[in-house]
């Protein structure tokens, strides 16, 4: 028996549990922090190695050897192992795919730290040839070579190679023939912080954001501080302050953004205020330059990190401060496999590490005003708009006294023709995400209700057919409404529809739709913006997508076409989620000098959302959904855990989460309440059937503890085979 360490290794499998090695045969034992390479089944996996210890639960002759270590140096410090196993032990999810989800692409693979690239580059001689020439002959050629030559000796990755000229391989081939250009490998280019020109200064900034500034300087130890702030009323100048003296101090700062926040606007903005480059972590970079500004996070090369939900995991060097703005935004949660919160780990990095966290929104979630309410985070307000731009003006249009033809009312279209002739630009707001869609006859108001259970029916749009989630009862989706007969559609798929209506109804216009489909293309949504910015479009027709951060100078008009939608959403969360994205839209209108408008069509004008929403805003509409919440014992209040099957055939789906059940129920507190299972609202996707168990506790601590029984017992079970499943630990969507 030698006594040899064992290794602890996490693999990126589907199982909660660590994995025993051996050392290699040669060389010194893997440390802590580091990559090796394992035998797993018949393969070789990449592993982290979490720790060591002198006991396995297997006997020692039975343990495999690592093959090899693959870092010569911890890659993950013991703070970023840290997280690593809060989420794992959190999220109740295999740290094995925590570890996955927390490394760039590149080193989950097993590449080194520091890979070399394929590079090419134009050959001296290139220097005199006749570009002219080849021009002619070859167009494609003469367009590498000349993107090669500017590109200087030191030539083009391939992957930047590939973004700048896609296919450049085969005219490559015949400039490497005529000696033209070479490739070769050669070492990354690091990221290098220091290439912006200086910084410029800011507007000075007004009373409520010195105050408000002040009270984040307070201290330079952990701290949550909500920076709650209408739309346009600074917060992002207060923050680039805050950062400002962070980076003079010589430590690191994270700002987290939402998917769709991280814009050219904001880059340069960064850059030019703050001096540095910002260094970039989001899915939309190749995945060379991921890992170099994952690279320069961790030597503390870079200084500033730019991020959506993923950096949250990113090793900092030196951290001073995590800020995550628009904090409220779903994006912030991962809705598959790892199901994390970006936004709540900041609060537990920020914890662990002992940094303050900036969270900041126009439209807190109830959740953090909770918090601020306990005393335990710091509110910190904005009451107005900075410099001289005024608070948009809301009205309602009643579409039952005067309908919506495809879409868009009378009232409305006159305002967008009278904001149009004012030279102004309109946007035109889809509500789309975050609802189960109801059936709402826009003529009398009545919506279509489930005769078994006094519940809301959901339109599933794909089947033609209403149903209820809570009984199960469904019949055909009609063409007209039960009560009064007119023609009805469901609303809430169709952007394109509402582009077509527009077009015919003001056929001067230029019309720019931007949402999910129209910029799937990389850089069709850049490119979308930055002509919205620049008013080259007069309407702007979008979802969510368009109502965030962005500012358009020329923009003083916005429309809400399908408001009813979250009036009476399925998810307790639907009038939150409604404030939130009215506000956030009525935002965009009138941030300059000219004021704004917003026209929010609706079948409902009396109910009591619209007038709280009218005249006592978002903070009215908070604080009466906290107090409702109180009573009806939803979140911020109690805790939520919604485990997930799917399954071709449907009692498999039940089946599974029947076993959960009966596992919950043993280990059950008397704070647990089980609900279900029951089909998901959304009942059938992608050829399987969904079911959906939820558990709700009044503590954590005996949530987790159950949560904590019931993986192994999930993960050990006949009845998981036939299914997929998940645990979503605070799911923030219930279908
Ligand atoms: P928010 O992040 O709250 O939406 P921003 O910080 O982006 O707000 O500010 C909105 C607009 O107001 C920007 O154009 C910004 O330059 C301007 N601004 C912010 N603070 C001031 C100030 N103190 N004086 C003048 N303009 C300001
Ligand atoms: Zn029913």
């Amino acid at each position: 028996m030698s006594n040899s360490p064992i290794i602890k290794v996490a693999v990126n499998v589907p199982l909660s549990r660590q994995f025993d090695y051996l050392p290699p045969t040669r060389g010194p034992a893997p440390a802590t922090g580091q990559r090796v390479l394992v035998p797993f089944g018949r393969r070789q996996q990449v592993g982290m190695v979490l720790g060591q210890s002198s006991e396995s639960d297997l006997p020692i002759a039975k343990l495999k050897r690592c093959s090899e270590v693959l870092d010569k140096d911890a890659l993950l410090s013991d703070s970023d192992l840290w997280l690593i196993r809060f989420v794992s032990d959190y999220y109740h999810h295999p740290v094995g795919e925590v570890v996955a989800a927390a490394l760039p692409t590149l080193l989950r693979h097993g590449k080194p730290l520091h890979p070399t690239i394929e590079k090419i580059a134009a050959a001296d001689r290139a220097r005199e040839f006749d570009l002219e020439a080849l021009a002619r002959r070859a167009p494609k050629q003469a367009e590498l070579l000349t993107l090669l030559l500017d590109a200087g000796g030191d030539g083009l990755g391939v992957e930047l190679a590939t973004e700048m000229l896609p296919n450049w391989r085969r005219a490559a081939t015949g400039l490497i023939e005529k000696g033209l250009i070479q490739s070769f490998e050669a070492r990354a280019d690091e990221f290098d912080e220091r290439l912006v020109a200086g910084k410029r200064p800011g507007p000075d900034l007004n009373k409520d954001q010195q105050d408000a500034l002040s009270k984040l300087r307070l201290s330079d130890r952990f701290g949550v501080y909500l920076l709650d702030g209408v739309t346009g009323s600074g917060k992002t100048e207060v923050y680039l302050q805050r950062v400002d003296d962070v980076l003079q101090s010589g430590k690191q700062a994270l700002l987290l953004v939402p998917e769709i926040g991280l814009t050219p606007q904001l880059v340069s903005r960064l850059r030019d205020r703050l001096g540095v480059e910002p260094a970039l972590l989001h899915s939309g970079l190749t995945d060379t330059a991921r890992l170099a500004a994952w690279r320069a996070a961790r030597s503390g090369a870079a200084t500033l990190l730019v991020g959506t939900r993923s950096a949250i995991f990113t090793p900092l060097k030196n951290p001073g401060l995590i800020i995550v703005d628009e904090e409220h935004d779903q994006s912030f949660k991962q809705q598959e496999g790892l199901r994390y919160s970006a936004r709540d780990l900041a609060i537990a990095r920020a914890k662990h590490l002992d940094i303050p966290v900036v969270l900041g929104s126009a439209t807190p979630s109830l959740e953090m005003l909770q918090h601020c309410r306990g005393g335990s985070y710091q509110h910190v307000i904005l009451p107005a708009r900075a410099g001289g731009a005024k608070a948009p003006t809301m009205h309602l249009v009643d579409t039952v006294r005067t309908p919506a033809t495809e879409g868009i009312s009378e009232p409305l279209a006159e305002s967008i023709h009278r904001h149009l002739d004012a030279g102004a630009q309109v946007l035109i707001f889809l509500n789309r995400r975050g609802f189960a869609p109801t059936l709402i006859c826009s003529s009398c108001g009545h919506i279509a209700g489930c005769e078994r259970c006094d519940s809301r029916l959901t339109v599933h749009a794909g089947s033609r057919q209403l149903r209820c989630h809570h009984c199960g009862a469904s019949r055909p989706l009609n063409e007209h409404c039960d009560e009064c007969g007119e023609t009805v559609k469901p609303l809430g798929e169709g952007t394109q529809r509402l582009e077509e209506s527009l077009a015919k109804r003001f056929p001067g216009a230029v019309i720019s739709r931007i949402d999910s489909d129209s910029t799937q293309l990389k850089g069709a949504m850049d490119e979308a913006l930055e002509n919205a910015t620049l008013g080259h479009a007069n309407i702007l027709v979008g979802t969510q997508m368009l109502s965030k951060g962005h500012h358009f100078p020329n923009l003083t008009l916005v429309g809400v076409v399908n408001a009813d939608q979250g009036l009476f959403g399925t998810d307790f969360r639907s009038g939150e989620r409604m404030a939130q994205a009215i506000i956030q839209v009525a935002g965009r209108a009138g941030r300059e000098s000219r004021p704004g408008e917003v026209l929010i069509q609706t079948a409902f004008p009396e109910n009591k959302f619209w007038a709280t929403l009218i005249e006592g805003g978002y903070r009215e509409i908070s604080d009466n959904a906290l107090a409702e919440r109180a009573i009806t014992r939803w979140p911020p209040f109690t805790r939520l855990a919604l485990l997930r099957s799917a399954a071709h055939r449907k009692s498999d789906a039940h089946r599974f989460l029947e076993v959960a059940r009966r596992c919950v129920a043993e280990n059950s507190s008397d704070s647990l309440r089980i609900l279900g299972p029951v089909d998901a609202p959304m009942a059938r996707k992608a050829g399987r059937y969904r079911a959906q168990l939820l558990l709700q506790s009044g503590d954590r601590a005996s949530l987790h503890r159950v949560l904590r029984e019931l993986r192994p017992v999930l993960e050990g079970d006949a009845s998981a085979r036939k299914v997929r499943w998940s645990i979503d630990v605070d799911p923030i969507e219930l279908f």
